[in-house]
Formats: structure tokens, sequence, C-alpha cells
């Protein structure tokens, strides 16, 4: 049988967004991550990580760099009892930088190639399944892949009022979702 997934953006959602963040010194995990994560698993959901990382095609910081400081990500959920099942990132930009990874893909967000990928990897309900973001590009990816609950967390970037999505103040508001699920 498919697994429910939570999908979750990472930059605005498990950690405060300074802006390409890519050393520990500059990643603060936003408290209620861990709570919402642990009833998540609780409640069955698989836990998918989701993230564009333009700043490696703009040439801020590598991929070494990334895989560092997710390795070490995935370890403080780990020493809280929470399994990340995958961590997606898309490299590219579609015109910024000047390597390989400056082209149009089908994995940044808006595009749902990530999505797409933990779903055939894992086996995931789609249509069942839970992204949390905080740009109108994540719920336009969730959207495009299907998924019905969408969570927008309140942001500074400019709303797109077609895109249906339940907006959040904070992630506390989506706990009662896992309670009864
Ligand atoms: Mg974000
Ligand atoms: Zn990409």
């Amino acid at each position: 049988m498919a697994d429910r997934a939570l999908f979750l953006d990472r930059d605005g959602v498990i950690n405060v967004d300074h802006g390409y963040v890519y050393q520990q010194e500059s990643f603060e995990f936003i408290p209620e991550i861990f709570e919402l994560c642990k009833k998540a698993q609780a409640a069955g959901y698989r836990i998918f990580v989701i993230t564009n990382q333009a700043g490696i095609a703009r040439g801020y910081y590598s991929v070494d760099d990334f895989n560092e400081l997710t390795f070490w990500m995935v370890e403080e959920f780990q020493q809280r009892g929470i399994v990340i099942d995958k961590v997606y990132f898309c490299p590219h930009h579609p015109d910024k930088g000047n390597t390989e990874l400056t082209r149009q893909c089908n994995c940044r967000k808006p595009e749902p190639g990530m999505i797409l990928q933990a779903q055939s990897e894992f086996n995931v309900d789609i249509t069942n399944s839970i992204f949390i973001g905080d740009k109108i590009s994540d719920m336009q990816a969730a959207n495009a892949a299907g998924i019905k609950k969408k969570y927008l967390l309140a942001s500074r970037y400019d709303e797109d009022e077609s895109i249906s999505a339940t907006r959040i103040a904070n992630l506390s508001e989506v706990l009662d979702v896992f309670e009864n699920a």
C-alpha cells in the first residue's frame, strides 16, 4: 500500500530563511518543526524535503556544502526520533550562473519534478499527502503533482490569490491535521 507523505519546503519551513543558507551557523530551526514531524510520523506519514537550491547554480556554495549541511540537518531530526526519508534538491537556475547548472529543468519549483521523483521512488499516495511551503511556487509545484492539502506559511513574498492553499501563520496550525489522521 502506498504511504502518505508530508512534503516540506526547507528554507522558511524547516529553518528561518536568511537567504542562501549553507552553513550550520546560519541554520536556525523553526521550533515547531520537530513536533510537527513527530506527529506526522506517528500518523504514518513519510517525510520528504523538497528544496530549490539555486545558490549552487549561482556559485554561492557547492553541492558538497549542501550535502554536508543536509547530513547534519537529517541527524538533528534523527536525534529527536524523526526519520527524514529523503531530501530532494534542485541545484539549477534558468539564467543565473555560468555552469551546466544554469538551465531550464523540471525539478525547480514551481515544477513538480522533485515531488514526482519521491512519488515514484517511495510509492507515495500523492492525493492524500501534504505540502507545507512558504512561497507560491511551493503551492504550484504541489498542485501540479496532484497534492490536495497545501499549506502556505505567512511569508514576505507576494501572494497569488488564484492559488488555492490554506494560509497559516505558523506550523502549530497544522498539528491538528495529524491528530485524527
Ligand atoms: Mg521556502
Ligand atoms: Zn532543477
